[in-house]
């Protein structure tokens, strides 16, 4: 392990609590103890003592000594466990940087376990996801994370990559003139339960994403359909301006709902008409950008122009799941419903009364992967989906390779392309640029 300077910040968050806890980490951590409390600790014991510096007594609270490697970074540990109060964590701070600590960088606790091995990169994500979880699901996944079920799950099918690739290889440095080893019907089988497994740990990562970073919803219909109407009655607020002109709602209105802890974006659009002035063509322009980026496309209708609204939706890009609102049931009479129609999901609710609401809400928690078992649901970001996708991708090409121009040498090489972007996931080789990064948006102490 290589000398590295040591930290020390406030890891409690800033204001006032009952207890406020300050951590140190590296190789000084042992001598300020001693300093802190007149004598060596115990390790892993909690002293009680009066911490001072020139100017007298600081407070008094508990010390904890955590020795290398058996710690949170993998270095010496110091916590100190005072009351909460900022002005006395901060004095106990600058007494620290006397004794030769220095104040630690956002995640710089966490960039230390991960350089010392105690967590891979998937797991050190999985810390500030579990600090910044947004619902109970969210936080669960993260935990998962942090436990290692994600990564577990990459070096598994990195395993059978690497053994497949050595397999193909070993067939390129033999050939044989009786036996064609790249056509053996074993590798064949080898590739596929390789894609198999990468589908699912893709859909997997896809979910955790969902989890994480929420839902994002696009709502569309053709100029009084309803959509702000809904837009409200999901947010209960006044946000969204309803009107009965049609085209008013020109501008993207965006609003962020939290159906029990899940942040689901809202974007309501002008009316989808490609004639009209230019504001409702940028408004155009601008929704279907949105429609790239969303999860799930949610089409008002009124129910008189559904084929034409119907139609509409083919604007959405493939990847998008699909919605289909029925509005005004009030109007044009029938009792709230829920209909699956291939893979769009058809409800039939009004926004004005109320009636089929929760059927949407049910819908939508069920398109943000909340209403499934959500047992063995890991924490993942879209770094972790990209590379996800990139993996599978060249998956495919190692096949084709194969089948199409039994091309071994080819295979060999797109396969190892897929570890390395299975290893950017837990980190094995990834770039300082990636870990800077990534570790920026971590908060101070952590
Ligand atoms: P948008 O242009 O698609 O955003 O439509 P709005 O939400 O602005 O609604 C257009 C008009 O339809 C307004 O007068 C709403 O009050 C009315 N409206 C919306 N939803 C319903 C509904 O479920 N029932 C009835 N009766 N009127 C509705
Ligand atoms: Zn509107």
């Amino acid at each position: 392990m290589s000398a590295r300077d040591t930290i020390a910040a406030i890891a409690t968050p800033p204001g006032a609590g009952g207890i406020g806890v300050v951590r140190v980490s590296g190789d000084r951590a042992a001598d300020i103890a001693r300093t802190l409390l007149g004598r060596t600790p115990r390790v892993r014991h909690a002293h009680f003592a009066t911490f001072s510096d020139a100017d007298g007594p600081i407070d008094h609270g508990l010390l904890l000594f955590f020795a290398a490697p058996a710690s949170y970074t993998g270095e010496d540990v110091l916590e100190l466990h005072l009351h909460g109060s900022m002005p006395v964590l901060q004095r106990l701070l600058r007494h620290l940087h006397v004794l030769g600590a220095r104040p630690a960088r956002a995640g710089e606790f966490t960039e230390r376990a991960f350089l010392n091995d105690k967590l891979d990169l998937a797991q050190a994500e999985a810390v500030a996801d579990l600090i910044a979880a947004g619902s109970d699901a969210a936080a669960r996944a993260a935990q998962r994370s942090l436990d290692g079920e994600f990564s577990r799950r990459v070096h598994a099918l990195t395993e059978a990559v690497i053994r497949t690739r050595v397999w193909i290889e070993a067939a390129i440095d033999f050939p044989d003139e009786e036996i064609d080893f790249l056509a053996a019907p074993s590798l064949r089988a080898d590739l596929d339960a390789l894609v198999a497994s990468s589908d699912a740990l893709l859909a997997a990562a896809r979910r955790g994403q969902r989890l994480r970073d929420g839902l994002h919803v696009v709502i569309l219909g053709r100029p009084n359909a309803g959509k702000s109407s809904l837009l409200n009655a999901l947010a209960q607020s006044d946000r969204a301006i309803v009107t009965d002109i049609a085209g008013t709602t020109r501008d993207l209105l965006r609003e962020t709902v939290d159906l029990d802890g899940i942040a689901l974006t809202l974007v309501d659009t002008a009316g989808l008409r490609d004639e009209g002035d230019a504001i409702e063509r940028e408004g155009m322009r601008r929704a279907r950008a949105e429609l790239e980026r969303a999860d799930l496309a949610l089409l008002v209708t009124d129910d008189v122009h559904v084929d034409a609204d119907l139609a509409l939706l083919d604007a959405a890009p493939v990847t998008a799941m699909r919605l289909i609102v029925h509005n005004k049931i009030d109007v044009h009479g029938g009792e709230p419903r829920v209909e699956s129609r291939g893979a769009a999901t058809h409800l039939w609710l009004s926004a004005a009364t109320g009636a089929g609401l929760d059927a949407l809400r049910v819908a939508l928690r069920t398109a943000a992967g909340l209403e499934a078992n959500n047992a063995g649901t890991f924490s993942a970001r879209a770094r972790h989906v990209l590379a996800l996708e990139q993996a599978h991708l060249h998956l495919n090409l190692a096949i084709a390779a194969l089948t199409d121009q039994s091309a071994g040498e080819l295979a060999a090489e797109e396969l190892r392309v897929v570890q390395q972007h299975l290893g950017d996931i837990t980190g094995v080789v990834s770039s300082d640029d990636l870990l800077g990064r990534i570790f920026a948006d971590f908060c101070i102490g952590k």
